[in-house]
């Protein structure tokens, strides 16, 4: 052993460790566990419940409250398709012998009608249940085959997982056991003791025991009720985003850049090139730019904006400015398509000023990926546009000037600091059109300089949107047939819960059909979804940019930043479902031409709150109104977009719901770092392991990502 690995305390060891440590699992259990991320005792232990089921109580149907989400075992009594009016509905009846409840599927395909005769036993059923006059019901419910006795489980909160292609619920809360019996003893505590005094939070091992398996009912919801475990949970995360935020800044603040020169000559060149002057807001970004540039230390910018707004040409412009410095400049894009997309749109300026473009993505042949990163290896390759691809060990730069990152969102800061170690610490632009309440952005990106592009280029009209009663469907596909004919394109949006979720997907896919078989028989149509390989989704997303396709039924996987100006229509169904800025950031890709557009948003059911906050979509097109709206709305309970957003490292917390968590972690932090700057105390021994534990993880993920 190297004396590097035995300076590790042996915390470290039992959670790094793979899951086939653990009793009972095999290689196939282990394959199915690290298909969903779980590769480490760590990541089981961290990979907290979505929430519990009250089985403390009667689980019998006659004791089940509408409103809650249930769970319960029964067999089938009958199922069959039905017909109302012109719709087709599945419907199973379960019974227990206390009572029954009726399963509605709305959408589904012909594996739903397969799977019933298969189901004989008992089976247990899950789900939001709704009364419905004096019938129980749950739309869409769970159904797992239970082969064993569930007694032992009557009496307990059971705690219920993202569910695991192959694992089933039952066995996967075994794994979990006997990880907590284990391994738990073995986890070293992380947090000082005068910080968990100080904000009255158990102890780590305390915390996993009791998020994992509560002994009271905890709410996920509701801050000011969170479980004690939960919150030391959520402590622990921000506590070490933000030491890692801290950290790398007292970096950034030592590190010596690339100061460039501007020759106003060149600028006015590359500025003509452009086919628009830009707006006043895009000049004022610019200059910031510019003066960062100038500097020794490098630039460390997040420029937020609007869809639509121009982000594109100030990166545009900023890498070119680079360039003629004589560096190289590299565009990281968070998906395949966005990359093409901007390698697409660049590429006439590069060719206009003689500037060699290189596109990197890691779904090019093993040789191509090898000539090209060769070519930014030798300086070749001046502009980089390119994926996670490009953070990748193999690829080296040779002189890397300036790194433009796009749609940050995914991209969280460890991703950022990886690219700043690429090569003599290059200048950083981060490009975001999530719009984050302010008081929220001042803390998480505590290491970044802000510029706002608050204004849209000329000549644009608002989409216009419309709430529409689902009933009245038929309107929407008159605006589409309308839209068609005059050569315009329109994309169907549906939510996915999951993009693993197979029974959402079969949604996607039968609703696809029949638009295509009873609606639009006569449009060319294509899907799109996030189970798609990425080459099909190319193809897809080309085509539709080319109009050889007209109408796209997809899921969220329709990017921020796709840009085809011919598309005018969008209609999203179950608008319910998405927050606020997630339906302005999808809504974003209508009306990025010149032509009238439309946003409509096929509502159904919910109740009048539901529809008053949908109302705020169709009187606002301001990306960060409707983000404060939300917030407001919604309450801090979860932002959607926001917590989508990530941050590329957060998995339990919550910024919106979690916002007063964060700050006392941040004064934590930063109290710790002034204390001990190195972390050289024993006594910050295991913070000074976890850290490196993210750091080696980080790695991880940018070598295999
Ligand atoms: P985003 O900020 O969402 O990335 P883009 O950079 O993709 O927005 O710009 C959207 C569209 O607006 C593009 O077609 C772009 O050419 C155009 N555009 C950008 N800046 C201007 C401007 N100053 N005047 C007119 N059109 C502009
Ligand atoms: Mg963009």
């Amino acid at each position: 052993m190297s004396a590097q690995k035995s300076s590790n305390p042996p915390s470290d060891d039992a959670l790094s460790k793979p899951v086939e440590a653990i009793k009972g699992v095999g290689p196939r259990l282990a394959k199915q566990l690290c298909a969903k991320g779980l590769t480490t005792i760590e990541e089981l232990l961290f990979n907290l419940p979505l929430g519990y089921l009250d089985q403390r109580g009667g689980i019998e149907i006659s004791g089940l409250r509408p409103g809650d989400y249930v769970s319960f075992v029964a067999t089938v009594l009958s199922a069959r398709e039905v017909h109302y009016r012109r719709r087709r509905i599945y419907e199973a009846i379960f019974t227990d012998g206390t009572g029954t409840v009726t399963g509605k599927w709305f959408h589904y395909g012909r594996w739903l009608s397969q799977r019933f005769p298969r189901l004989k036993g008992k089976i247990r059923v899950s789900g939001r249940l709704r009364s419905f006059g004096r019938r129980l019901e749950i739309h869409h419910p769970e159904l797992e085959e239970v082969c064993e006795p569930v007694e032992e489980e009557r009496g307990t909160i059971v705690p219920r997982y993202s569910p695991i292609p192959g694992v089933a619920p039952r066995a996967y809360r075994r794994i979990i056991e006997e990880v907590l019996t284990t391994f738990g003893p073995q986890v070293e505590e992380t947090l000082p003791d005068a910080v968990r005094d100080y904000f009255r939070l158990p102890a780590l091992r305390t915390a996993l025991v009791q998020v994992h398996f509560p002994t009271e009912l905890p709410s996920i919801e509701n801050r000011d009720r969170l479980a004690p475990g939960l919150r030391r949970l959520i402590f622990e995360e921000l506590f070490f985003l933000e030491l890692q935020i801290i950290r790398s800044r007292e970096v950034l603040a030592q590190e010596t850049g690339h100061p460039m020169t501007l020759e106003r000559d060149y600028l006015r060149r590359i500025g003509k090139l452009l086919p628009f002057a830009l707006t006043q807001a895009q000049k004022r970004v610019m200059r910031e730019i510019a003066s960062d540039l100038g500097r020794r230390r490098p630039m460390n910018r997040l420029v937020q904006g609007d869809v639509g707004c121009g982000k594109t040409a100030v990166a545009l412009l900023t890498a070119f400015i680079v360039i003629a410095n004589g560096f190289q400049a590299a565009v990281m894009a968070p998906t395949e398509i966005l990359a093409h997309q901007h390698c697409m749109n660049m590429s006439p300026y590069a060719e206009a000023l003689g500037i060699p473009l290189t596109l990197l993505t890691s779904k090019l042949n093993s040789g191509e990926k090898q000539r090209r990163r060769q070519a930014i290896a030798s300086g070749n390759a001046r502009l980089v546009v390119g994926t996670h691809a490009l953070i990748q060990a193999q690829v080296t730069f040779a002189r890397l000037g300036l790194v433009i990152i796009d749609e940050q969102h995914r991209f969280g800061v460890i991703q950022r600091m990886s690219f700043r170690q690429k090569g003599g610490s290059p200048h950083v632009l981060v490009m975001t059109a999530t719009p984050i309440p302010r008081t929220l952005a001042m803390t998480i990106y505590g290491d970044l300089d802000v510029s706002v592009i608050d204004e849209l280029p000329p000549g644009r009209t608002p989409v216009e949107t419309r709430i529409l009663d689902a009933r009245n469907r038929r309107q929407a596909y008159e605006l589409l047939r309308q839209e068609f004919s005059r050569g315009h394109q329109g994309y169907i949006i549906y939510p996915l819960v999951e993009e693993s979720d197979k029974s959402d997907l079969k949604d996607v896919t039968s609703m696809a059909d029949h638009l295509q078989k009873d609606v639009f028989p006569k449009i060319r149509l294509a899907m799109l979804h996030g189970r798609m390989v990425s080459e099909e989704k190319q193809e897809v997303m080309t085509a539709f940019a080319r109009k050889e396709i007209q109408l796209l039924v997809a899921t969220t996987v329709i990017e921020v930043g796709i840009h085809v100006a011919d598309a005018t229509v969008m209609v999203i169904e179950h608008p319910e479902r998405f927050g606020l800025s997630q339906l302005h950031q999808l809504r974003g890709r209508v009306g990025r031409g010149p032509h009238r557009s439309y946003c409509i948003l096929m509502h159904q059911g919910g109740g009048p709150e539901t529809r008053q906050r949908l109302a705020v979509m169709e009187q606002s097109n301001d990306g960060f109104r409707i983000a404060e709206e939300d917030l407001r709305l919604r309450g801090p309970g979860d932002l959607a977009g926001l917590q989508q957003a990530g941050f590329g490292d957060l998995r339990l917390a919550n910024l919106v719901r979690d916002v007063n968590t964060l700050e006392a972690a941040r004064r934590a932090a930063l109290a710790l770092m002034q204390k001990d700057p190195d972390l050289a105390k024993p006594a910050h021994a295991a913070i000074r392991a976890k850290l490196q534990r993210q750091r080696s993880q980080a790695a991880e993920l940018l070598r295999t990502s």
